[in-house]
């Protein structure tokens, strides 16, 4: 058996970023991957700036005059180009405004008494003291976003502030999904004896669209090998990624393996954790270059990538939020794919360890400690509705009460 780490390491080494890249109103970006730096061309903030409402001065003007009231030269709301400061007086400025020439610190109102045209100072102030200097955040020149960052709202933020209209990403990547198994039915139909519904269909699609792929979903496929291997040949020839689910276990009657077999390369895992175990990773060779589907990837890439999830609705979430998730973030070229875990204490106990590093689906009680779900069977996804995220049990340990345990929450899992 092959264990978490190992196979994640095969996973990355064998992902490299897909070659296509586009550039897209900055607006659009959302989600989507830099594939070059943004560098600034301004300094943030341009000039200098009061960070409040008040009176703008020289310092030494006070100390030379040994006077504290000054005639009110000039007022500077927001948006406006001052006049340099005269000599001996205060400018009536305004947060965000600029700084006049010759000022060097602003004396908040709350701090000086005006009276007509003219202002007393009640402070003695510091040189600097409520003013953002020019290039304070932002430096002309300097690179504020990476490539390989993934774009959040607050660096779509970061990126209009210094006035990029446009950002170069790299095209999303696209993912063939299917789904085998005769027991599968979609909800609407009927369930006949023996069947249940695709539920899985229902969380893969999510989890891809969540990490913004471009997803084909070809359904239920019939668990014929013809069928099967036109399938997964057609999904090679316009997709980064082939993901299954099901017919993974080992000694399955299934025809995804020969199909991948027959059209590329597979090894089937048997991966140490629990849940998860089986999961199958090969390519499948694409159809000759100039085809018009082909094309359109990255010409370089002669093979698609293919993962088989397993079955079992907890384990194809777990093994897809473990290994499915960093895979297809490096495929868009995200440099950071680990999932940060928190450091938290296990409200409970589980004396019987497993040789297997399980994924225990758990939630964040009021107390900051952790409960855990009681039925933990690979089977059960009301599991992972009810929980906040998985403790990453190493193997052969048992919990006690009061230990702290690697608990990564759904929030680093699921964006
Ligand atoms: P398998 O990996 O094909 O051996 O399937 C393991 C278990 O997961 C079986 O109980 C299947 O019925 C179930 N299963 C397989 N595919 C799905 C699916 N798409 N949705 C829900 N359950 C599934
Ligand atoms: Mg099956």
């Amino acid at each position: 058996m092959l264990a978490t780490a190992e196979a994640l390491a095969t996973l990355l080494a064998a992902a490299r970023p897909i070659a296509g890249t586009e550039s897209v109103p900055t607006l659009d970006a959302l989600n989507r991957t830099l594939s070059a730096d943004v560098t600034s061309p301004l300094d943030v903030p341009p000039m200098n700036t009061s960070s409040m409402d008040g009176y703008a001065i020289r310092t030494a003007d006070l100390t030379a005059l040994r006077a504290s009231t000054l005639p009110i030269s000039q007022r500077i709301p927001a948006g406006h180009a001052p006049e340099p400061l005269k000599p001996g007086t205060a400018a009536r400025i305004f947060t965000g405004a600029t700084v006049p020439p010759r000022a060097d610190a602003i004396v908040m109102q709350e701090q000086a008494e005006a009276a007509g045209d003219e202002v007393t100072i009640l402070h003695n102030p510091q040189a600097g003291e409520w003013i953002t200097a020019q290039g304070a955040d932002i430096r002309n020149g300097s690179v504020i976003l990476p490539a390989g960052t993934r774009l959040t709202p607050q660096a779509l933020g970061l990126a209009a502030s210094v006035g990029c209209a446009e950002l170069e990403v790299r095209r999303r990547v696209k993912v063939a999904v299917f789904f085998t198994g005769d027991e599968l039915t979609m909800p609407g139909e009927p369930l006949k004896p023996g069947a249940i519904y695709n539920s899985n269909r229902f969380t893969l699609r999510g989890l891809l669209e969540k990490l913004g792929c471009e997803v084909t979903d070809y359904g239920i496929v019939s668990d014929k090998l013809d069928a099967t291997r036109a399938t997964v040949r057609e999904a090679a020839a316009a997709h980064d990624l082939i993901l299954t689910c099901g017919g993974v276990s080992v000694g399955e009657e299934d025809h995804v393996k020969p199909a991948v077999e027959a059209e590329g390369r597979l090894a089937m895992w048997q991966i140490a954790m629990k849940p998860g175990k089986p999961l199958a990773f090969g390519v499948v060779r694409r159809a000759a270059a100039g085809e018009d589907s082909a094309a359109a990837l990255a010409p370089e890439a002669a093979e698609t990538f293919f993962i088989g999830l397993p079955g079992n609705p907890v384990s194809s979430f777990a093994t897809f939020l473990l290994f499915v998730r960093p895979f297809v973030l490096r495929l868009a070229g995200v440099q950071t794919v680990a999932p940060r875990a928190l450091s938290l204490r296990a409200d409970f106990t589980q004396s019987k360890a497993d040789r297997r590093n399980e994924f225990l689906r758990a939630r964040i009680n009021p107390a900051g400690g952790l409960d855990l779900f009681p039925n933990q069977s690979s089977a059960v996804l009301t599991s992972t509705v009810w929980g906040d995220g998985l403790i990453d049990n190493p193997p052969n340990h048992a919990i006690q009460a009061g230990e702290t345990v690697r608990f990564i929450p759904f929030s680093e899992l699921l964006n």
